[in-house]
């Protein structure tokens, strides 16, 4: 049996997100911007992704870019803000657990002059809001504070604190890495008191390369990249029409069940834990009230080892410190998670279609690769 338990890094598209992009690669080939019956016909099938998915997020249709991931989302995000806002404001307030394409653009922004202050979780491996109010001042010009954790599931509070912050620092821009939260959870840009949004298409069953920024109306993002203006200026380049229609119909499919594949998903975090918790090495670092679509766990033996002992078992898991090509991120230490526990971490990360008969082939694979790794 083949088991992917490796949701977080990637999903299976699903047929609806096959067939828009087959069906725009065959009939809606055109190029969004040419003036004919074919590029409007192109143009139709890109702005109808638009409105799915902004009312996805409970926004209007002119206030989504999209790009080609959430990497290059969260670029346009902190770059743009940086360069249209940054002049005088020259702060970044940001979680110190952020997913690579925002922590390495904060090192960039660092490089070039900006103050960046990354706060971590406290000793209990929680955040508060008051510690990020704390550091902002009249210097910030942006906040940015990913809502579900890539590595561990943690809940980051950014309602509670994007809108107190807004309500001392009007000013400062808020933005939310969404990738892993978007669909599994409620994601509206209003009650999260977010002025910009980073999704990614591959993450929710579309197809890698297409993502998308929600810009609130009346902030100003400058292009990362420029040329023939489309996106309205803000993401110049012909539109990937096959990967924003399949990114449209995925979104489409997992709108209307978000909180029943939310209970499921629960159902099956609960079934897992109390399953492995009882195996001789194996501790779970993901909090309870973490999204149950993410658990982290320490195996007790090294991470890749364990990744590729499962893997000869035909289970597919995520080694659960890295955070790109076997790289450690720090991420799981910021957590409290260290020494061995970081070393021998695994990420498993499912979907509403996970089975406990898949769940119980991996509890089985994992009590024989405790028992039989050596060292
Ligand atoms: N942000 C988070 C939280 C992620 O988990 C990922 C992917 O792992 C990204 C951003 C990058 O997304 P993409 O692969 O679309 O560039």
């Amino acid at each position: 049996m083949f088991i992917y338990l490796d949701n977080a890094a990637t999903t299976k598209p699903c047929s609806e997100a096959v067939s828009a992009a087959v069906s725009a690669m065959t009939e809606n080939f055109g190029n969004p911007s040419s003036l004919h019956r074919v590029g409007l016909n192109a143009q139709l099938v890109v702005d109808n992704a638009r409105k799915i998915i902004s009312g996805s997020l409970g926004v209007d249709s002119s206030s989504i870019v999209f790009t080609s991931g959430a990497t290059e989302s969260n670029n346009l995000a902190l770059r743009g803000i940086c360069t249209a806002y940054g002049r005088k404001r020259r702060k970044i307030v940001a979680s110190s657990v952020e997913h690579a394409s925002v922590d390495e653009t904060l090192s960039a922004l660092e490089k070039s002059g900006f103050e960046i202050v990354r706060i971590p979780p406290r000793s209990d491996g929680r955040f508060y809001v008051s510690d990020f109010i704390d550091s902002c001042d009249e210097n910030t010009v942006m906040l940015t504070m990913m809502y579900v954790n890539n590595e561990t599931g943690y809940i980051l509070p950014v309602k509670e604190t994007f809108s107190a912050v807004k309500r001392k620092f009007p000013e400062i821009v808020t933005h939310s890495d969404c990738v892993q939260a978007y669909m599994k959870m409620p994601v509206k840009a209003n009650a999260l008191n977010a002025d910009l949004i980073s999704l990614s298409g591959h993450k929710i069953h579309g197809i890698k390369g297409a993502g998308a920024l929600y810009i609130k109306k009346g902030i100003r993002v400058l292009p990362l990249i420029t040329g023939g203006k489309q996106e309205k200026g803000i993401r110049s380049g012909t539109e990937s029409v096959p990967l924003i229609c399949a990114f449209g119909a995925a979104a489409e499919k997992f709108m209307t069940d978000i909180s029943e594949r939310f209970s499921r998903v629960t159902e099956l975090k609960e079934y897992l834990i109390s399953h492995i918790s009882g195996i001789d090495g194996v501790t779970v670092n993901s909090p309870d009230d973490g999204s149950p679509y993410i658990i982290n766990i320490s195996v007790g033996k090294r991470s890749e080892i364990m990744l590729h002992f499962l893997e000869s078992k035909n289970i597919y898991v995520s080694s659960g410190s890295a955070c790109s090509k076997g790289q450690k991120s720090g991420v799981l230490e910021q957590f409290g998670i260290s020494g061995k526990n970081a070393d021998s971490a695994l990420r498993i990360s499912m979907t509403a279609e996970t089975t406990e008969t898949e769940l119980d082939e991996f509890i089985s694979a994992l009590r024989e690769g405790t028992e039989s790794i050596r060292g």
